[in-house]
């Protein structure tokens, strides 16, 4: 079955890309085209951004309690829908249906209803300068909020912005991945029932060095906020640069797990095993290099990849399929090249390793092999670049210093697990990894109101709770003499 092609939704009208252009759009469980998605261009943003200039005045006029409610409507509105919204996330991205149904859907109306109620509940902040004067804090919406969203977790993703950007008074123009567009189609028809004013979300749709650029370099979007790769990053970087834009940039991940001797063997295993291939790997957060203490490696490793040959590769629809396709031709090649330049390198792969070919419609599916590779220290490719796919490499470590060395030991620094029944080392071994989050004995679990970002090349800003609110406002300060002047 095929779809209608994709329309921009523009001033709360859906309408085809200017030049007429087109992408074929691609379902990963069968490798067969199945609809098309608008190739925007710059004319298609600027009557996007025109709409969005347009709604601004008004819409951050609104109350907070106005735009809390809009935004529980929309959640509503999702949750009413979970069940198309999933199978179209698994249609469009490849990954398992129900991993869409109970983490993708649903977190997507979570962050509605957390900014709904998060803007209720933001403070001000004040301070008595002496008997003086009193100052104090007003933040207020920046205006036309470009947002730019990757394919790996797509309507997930691109409502932890279009939300706080919405709660906190902007008007958005948003492109989400080219590769994963439908999800956001289907959030434009909940938007629209909602009763969301014309221009205040507009959706364009396209490549990002065409219509992602155009936004980007866009005079009249002062604020972006981008997820995706860390090359992509520096370019908008570069574009954004000469018109001093407010950036937020979440990027990719090199994610360490440190294994100590000491840990609760059998919950590393079965969450490391989860961290590793969960979503085909394909998650920013997922651990892609597990460090084991030597004593424990031999028999972790063996636990491990015996675990990992265990799972399940298959048809997305399936219940309780663990892992689906990657998202594209393009990507499982790319997945692939990093495996077999290991093997060039030297290494050992333990499990795993190659395309896999399914059977009947799937034949022509994006599937690969949960793959484990055993490396013996950090400085090889596999190690330092990130692979993005279900990927994982094996090291033994000697001690706690040489553990933290060769985890840091990469540009990135996104996220880290560490496993250990120490305290003492849970706490040394989280205040000196390079990472924005650690998780302790745990992964992926996420409270919303926590700072969310990666250190050093993995992200630029924070997002989540309170640093969200702040990234889509600016602080005004207002100070006011309490005391007439003497002199
Ligand atoms: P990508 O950088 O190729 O694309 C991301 C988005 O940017 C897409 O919408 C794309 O069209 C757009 N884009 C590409 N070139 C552009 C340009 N020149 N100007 C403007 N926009 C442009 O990334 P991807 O392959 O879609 O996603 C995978 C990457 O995202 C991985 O590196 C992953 O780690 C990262 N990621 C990070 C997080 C996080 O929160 N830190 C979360 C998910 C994914």
């Amino acid at each position: 079955m095929t779809m209608e092609p994709l329309k921009n939704y523009i001033d709360a009208a859906w309408c085809a890309p200017r030049e007429g252009q087109y992408l074929d759009n691609y379902r990963p469980r069968t490798g067969q085209v199945y609809g098309q998605i608008p190739d925007s261009g710059p004319d298609d943003i600027d009557q996007a951004v025109a709409a969005a200039m347009r709604a601004f005045p008004k819409w951050k006029a609104t109350s907070r309690a106005e735009r809390s409610a809009l935004l529980l409507k929309i959640a509503a509105g999702l949750e009413q829908r979970l069940d198309a919204f999933a199978e179209a996330e698994s249609e469009d991205q490849g990954k398992p249906l129900q991993l869409a149904r109970h983490m993708d859907i649903p977190r997507a109306i979570d962050n509605f209803r957390f900014f709904a109620g998060a803007i209720l509940h933001q403070e001000e902040r004040a301070f008595a300068t002496h008997d003086l004067a009193f100052n104090y804090t007003r933040r207020e919406p920046i205006g036309v909020a470009g947002l730019i969203s990757p394919w790996n977790l797509p309507l997930y993703l691109l409502t932890w912005k279009i939300a706080p950007a919405l709660a906190t008074g902007n008007t958005v123009v948003a492109k989400p991945s080219e590769l994963t567009s439908v999800t956001a189609h289907l959030l434009t028809e909940v938007m629209h029932a909602a009763g969301l004013p014309p221009g205040v979300c507009n959706i364009v749709y396209g490549r990002g060095a065409r219509a992602g650029d155009a936004l980007v370099a866009h005079p009249d979007v002062p604020l972006l906020s981008f997820t995706g790769g860390t090359a992509t990053a520096a370019l908008i970087g570069q574009r954004a640069a000469p018109f001093y834009k407010k950036l937020s940039l979440e990027l990719g991940g090199k994610n360490p797990a440190l294994i100590f001797k000491d840990c609760d063997l059998e919950a590393a295993l079965a969450t490391t095993l989860r961290s590793s291939m969960l979503n085909q790997g394909e998650i920013c957060l997922c651990t892609s290099r597990i460090f084991v203490e030597d004593e424990l490696y031999p028999k972790f490793v063996e636990r491990f990849v015996k675990l990992v040959q265990d799972l399940k590769v298959g048809d997305p629809r399936e219940p309780h399929q663990f892992m689906g396709a990657l998202v594209s031709q393009a990507h499982r090649s790319k997945v692939h090249s990093f495996v077999e330049r290991a093997r060039a390198e030297g290494l050992t792969v333990l499990c795993g390793g190659a395309p896999l070919s399914l059977e009947g419609d799937l034949q022509g599916g994006y599937y690969y092999q949960p793959t484990v590779v055993a490396a013996p220290h950090s400085k090889f490719e596999i190690m330092q670049q990130e692979v993005f796919g279900p990927v994982v490499t094996v090291t033994p470590f000697r001690s706690f210093e040489d553990a933290i060395s060769q985890a840091n030991s990469t540009r990135y620094g996104l996220a880290a697990t560490v496993w250990t029944q120490n305290i003492h080392t849970a706490h040394r071994a989280a205040a000196a990894l390079d990472a924005g989050q650690v998780w302790v004995n745990t992964w992926m679990l996420r409270d919303l109101r926590v700072p969310f970002g990666g250190m050093k090349d993995s992200g630029v800003g924070r997002e989540g709770g309170v640093d969200s609110l702040d990234f889509f406002t600016e602080q005004k300060n207002i100070c006011l003499l309490l005391t007439a002047a003497t002199d």
